[in-house]
């Protein structure tokens, strides 16, 4: 039998090769599928370094959400540059899950036409936080950063919410959960019901310690890490680091326990903050990163709460 190929018309081909369905591996080494349609891009093999900032991608029918925009303007362009081969759809929201720079310098990248939106208090925070030299350092350092920053503006969110607020874009039901002084002047979590994948904001980091602000309480840390527990999420994305489990929930509130219980004894010996700051008698923690800095604000807010 003689039959001619058959010619796929150009316009069919093309819709096929815009479904397939991309892996990680086709985005770039810093992207990781976690269910279909939800990606998170992160750095974390610079040596010596924290991991940056994750920035959470989230693909609708109606369109795209994104959880953070990046630590950086390249990585913000680096994730514009990957959307635009899941969809041809918009970027529609962008939530900041906190007010500081490594989280929200890259805004620009996407609003217009992405609304940006934080919990109350966020426009505040960023622009109090605001910095020119920042940029201006972080310009100097190459070539790829000042071109990154071109059409740099300060863009802080344009819809705030207070305690909950949710987002329904076809199938995806996003809820957005204010945490209360966790963090930064403003921190959100984002729960995706169905999926069952927690975007837990700064409430934990993995094997690392926070730094605590003044406002900061351990009180508040915990009860928002019970109330996201409750939601039983089956994948956790923390703000910094590789998307793991609820153990990392779990973990974090075993820390806060052993704190507490560590500095409680030795304010019961009559040790001084200094005392407990010089030795405080935590090895379970060593191998944790962060350094002593960030570890001694977890002390003195220990301190705080006990000594209320
Ligand atoms: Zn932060």
């Amino acid at each position: 039998m003689n039959r001619k190929p058959t010619l796929v018309p150009l316009a069919v081909l093309a819709l096929i090769l815009s479904t397939r369905p991309l892996s990680a591996q086709d985005l770039g080494r810093h992207f990781q599928k976690i269910r279909d349609g939800i990606y998170v891009y992160g750095v974390d093999d610079l040596p010596g370094r924290d991991p940056t900032s994750n920035c959470g991608i989230i693909v609708t029918q109606e369109g795209v959400v994104l959880i953070d925009s990046g630590p950086n303007p390249p990585d913000s362009l680096a994730i514009l540059k990957a959307i635009k081969q899941f969809t041809s759809m918009p970027i529609r929201f962008l939530i900041n899950t906190e007010t500081h720079n490594d989280h929200t310098t890259g805004n620009f990248v996407f609003s217009p036409p992405a609304v940006v939106i934080g919990a109350t208090g966020t426009t505040a925070g960023i622009k109090s936080y605001y910095d020119p030299k920042r940029n201006e350092k972080l310009m100097a350092e190459s070539n790829e950063m000042r071109e990154a920053f071109r059409g740099f503006r300060l863009v802080t969110p344009q819809m705030e919410f207070n305690d909950r607020m949710t987002l329904n874009l076809g199938d995806r039901t996003l809820e957005l959960i204010q945490l209360k002084n966790i963090h930064s002047d403003a921190d959100t979590a984002i729960w995706l019901p169905k999926e069952r994948v927690l975007f837990s904001a700064a409430t934990a980091a993995v094997n690392r310690f926070g730094f605590l602000r003044q406002f900061v309480t351990i009180e508040n840390i915990k009860s928002d890490l019970k109330k996201l527990k409750a939601l039983n999420p089956e994948i956790v994305v923390p703000a910094h680091g590789r998307p793991t489990t609820v153990e990392l929930l779990t973990e974090t509130e075993r820390f806060y326990d052993v704190l507490l219980d560590r500095v409680g004894k030795q304010i019961a010996e009559g040790k001084s903050l200094d005392e407990i700051k010089k030795d405080p008698g935590l090895p379970e923690y060593k191998t944790w990163t962060g350094g002593k800095a960030r570890l001694d604000t977890n002390i003195e807010a220990a301190y705080r709460a006990l000594k209320k």
